[in-house]
């Protein structure tokens, strides 16, 4: 099952806890459609399984990753300054690792209060010059554990964001251009877009059967050989698509190469 038409809110960061993040994922009549793929009819946030040799080497999965694809005004973000007492005992109150959130007795709202504000992701993950966990002048002096990068280029406009304290790779950005869309245009409530990794959200989210099953795989031309056996011959998987590149225009794996790749 997709994600459910009511109102939700997705939770998820880093290992350590120093990267959180919330996806407020509206009624299902209000999600826009991906503006990327050839239908166009699949509402956002939307779960996609990627065999590109980028997300391989970011995340440091032999098999191909599942990030949730969203339209960047639905997701906050709040970030620890990065502290020179690395030892200290204060670090932990900020859950992750250290205090698992899904411990018992965890409490969400105590913790967040005592986190730095939850921001706009559009403000927070876009790659600048200064990484800071606000952008404005108050606070560009911060540094923050936010980290970027991407293997061809990390600019304002395309970028990964991990975590420099723990490593985890978080999430991917990207400023959509008219060209990405299939309509020829940008879409009217966003113009950013923030995948967010799918094994960095919080269990309760995983452990709901079928949110993250993705609707499409992508750049299955790139994938591993393990990688495209496994998704060829995943239960409740094979029906998926696996487009050879981004966009269904550059082929669609046939029936009878997934049959191969099955056996
Ligand atoms: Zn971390
Ligand atoms: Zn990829």
């Amino acid at each position: 099952m997709p994600l459910p038409s009511q109102p939700l809110i997705l939770t998820g960061g880093c290992s350590c806890g120093a990267i959180r993040y919330r996806i407020a994922v509206p009624e299902s009549s209000s999600r826009p459609p991906v503006p990327f793929f050839p239908d166009g009819h699949d509402p956002m946030p939307n779960p996609v399984s990627c065999h590109c040799n980028d997300c391989r080497r970011a995340t440091a999965s032999l098999l191909p990753v599942i990030f949730l694809q969203c339209p960047a005004p639905m997701v906050t973000v709040s970030v620890l300054e990065e502290s020179p007492d690395e030892q200290g005992n204060g670090q932990q109150q900020h859950g992750g690792r250290f205090v698992d959130v899904l411990a018992e007795g965890y409490d969400q709202v105590a913790t967040d209060a005592k986190r730095p504000p939850y921001l706009p992701a559009v403000d927070v993950l876009r790659a600048s010059s200064t990484s800071t966990s606000t952008g404005t002048q108050d606070n560009a002096a911060k540094k923050t554990w936010l980290r970027f990068y991407h293997s061809t280029s990390c600019s304002p406009t395309a970028s990964r964001t991990f975590c420099g304290r723990c490593g985890t790779q978080v999430a991917f950005h990207m400023a959509l251009e008219p060209w990405h869309c299939t309509s020829g245009k940008l879409p009217d409530s966003f113009s950013d877009i923030i995948d967010i990794n799918g094994g960095t959200f919080d269990r309760d989210v995983l452990d709901q059967e079928g949110w993250l099953d993705p609707g499409v795989e992508v750049n299955f031309r790139s994938g591993t050989a393990l990688g495209k056996k496994v998704a060829a011959s995943a239960k409740g998987m094979g029906h998926v698509p696996k487009m050879y590149g981004f966009v269904a225009a550059e082929g669609v794996a046939t029936k009878e190469e997934l049959e191969r790749l099955a056996q």
